[in-house]
């Protein structure tokens, strides 16, 4: 078998193809001495809201950042209780701590390892204020059912948007459904910057306006500052990349879709489960994660063949140590459990050739049809 590296993610290659506009871009940031915020990144909020046929679209310095000022942005504060997939990078429920408020997990659903809204009333009680679904690998969470709960309970619903760039719902975009949508442009993500960067995406005035000035110290006016704000605003080089890339997003995101489908093809007969896409939603394939029994024997004989792979997320987050004081145990969240032990994310990038799938699934065949300990023939 040819032995291909082939890495989780490929950067390089997309760099190459977009190169000399990159330059171009960072030059006029340079050029206008426009550091932070300045034209570039109102040039691409502007983009941003027009892509998601939305009224705003504030720039931050992180998802992180832009998940801590929405919520903010809702009234989210202390005593306060949000209800977050236990299941998620654990800047989901960072930021409702950041506000003072308390994270309340809900197990994730096995189709697709989204927020499963069934066992959202359970988790209710009368501090809860707001719901945050993560649009998890790129995949839509059920909003119809979200929202629905979010209505009957009188509670608000800020969706993490930050793997699903371009994902679509029932043929709308995230981060529309709720009262906004936070966004992360981290490197690696869908539409990544060159560095750190995140968005609000919101048709909410009051929200835009307040996430506007919460971002940048509580002010909308030089040295007049309404409240104490953060630092929390976007680089210009930022805004120029990803000004230059968003244009790209939907052509990288037809070929993520594209080598989803050649996994699908040339992984149908394995033992193994494939991720399941709905019908009813664009999946954006941030991620490509199959289950597989007996992982880390699976992971190591990937990696022994230069297959490099990812565990998204190895502990759910009723189980890290930053929540141990909440109170949790093993066994509160069965399904993330459950999945936890078996989920393997393969490489996926918009460049990632037939030639390296055909690698992965080569490897991925001999370590799973071998059993353990059987001699190579
Ligand atoms: C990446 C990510 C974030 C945080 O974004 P940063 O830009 O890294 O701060 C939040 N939520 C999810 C689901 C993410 O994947």
């Amino acid at each position: 078998m040819a032995n291909i590296r082939v890495p989780m993610v490929d950067l390089k290659a997309q760099y190459a193809q977009i190169r000399d506009e990159i330059h171009d871009a960072l030059d006029r940031v340079m050029a206008d001495t426009a550091f932070v915020l300045g034209k570039a990144v109102e040039e691409f909020e502007q983009a941003f809201a027009a892509h998601h046929q939305a009224k705003h679209c504030v720039a931050t310095s992180s998802g992180t950042s832009a998940l801590h000022v929405a919520l903010l942005a809702m009234g989210i504060g202390p005593g306060d209780e949000v209800i977050v997939p236990v299941n998620t990078f654990i800047a989901t429920a960072e930021a409702v701590s950041y506000c003072g408020a308390k994270p309340v997990f809900v197990d994730m659903h096995d189709e697709d390892f989204c927020i499963d809204p069934a066992k959202i009333p359970a988790a209710i009680t009368p501090k809860t204020k707001a719901i945050i679904p993560v649009h998890l690998y790129g995949q839509p969470a059920e909003m119809d059912e979200v929202l629905a709960i979010a209505a009957e309970h009188g509670l608000m619903v800020l969706e993490d948007c930050a793997q699903a760039h371009d994902a679509e719902y029932k043929g709308r975009k995230v981060g529309t459904f709720g009262r906004a949508g936070a966004f992360s442009f981290y490197p690696g993500k869908n539409l990544g910057a060159y560095g750190e960067g995140g968005a609000i995406v919101t048709n909410d005035d009051d929200i835009a306006a307040f996430a506007r000035k919460a971002r940048h110290h509580g002010s909308s006016k030089r040295y007049h500052h309404d409240f104490v704000g953060y630092n929390y605003r976007m680089h210009g080089f930022q805004g120029a990349v990803l000004g230059v890339k968003l244009k790209y997003l939907r052509e990288w995101t037809d070929q993520r879709r594209r080598a989803a489908a050649k996994y699908r093809e040339v992984l149908a007969d394995l033992p193994l489960v494939l991720p399941k896409e709905k019908d009813h939603v664009r999946h954006v394939y941030h991620l490509f994660v199959v289950r597989v029994k007996d992982r880390q024997r699976i992971g190591e004989a990937l990696w022994e063949h230069g297959i490099d792979y990812g565990i998204h997320y190895p502990i759910p987050l009723h189980l890290t140590g930053a929540y141990e004081d909440l109170g949790y145990s093993e066994g509160g969240f069965p399904v993330a459990e459950a999945a936890a032990d078996e989920i393997l994310s393969l490489p996926m990038y918009p460049e990632l050739s037939k030639e390296a799938i055909g690698s992965v699934a080569s490897w991925l065949r001999e370590a799973l049809v071998r059993p353990t300990g059987a001699a190579e023939g």
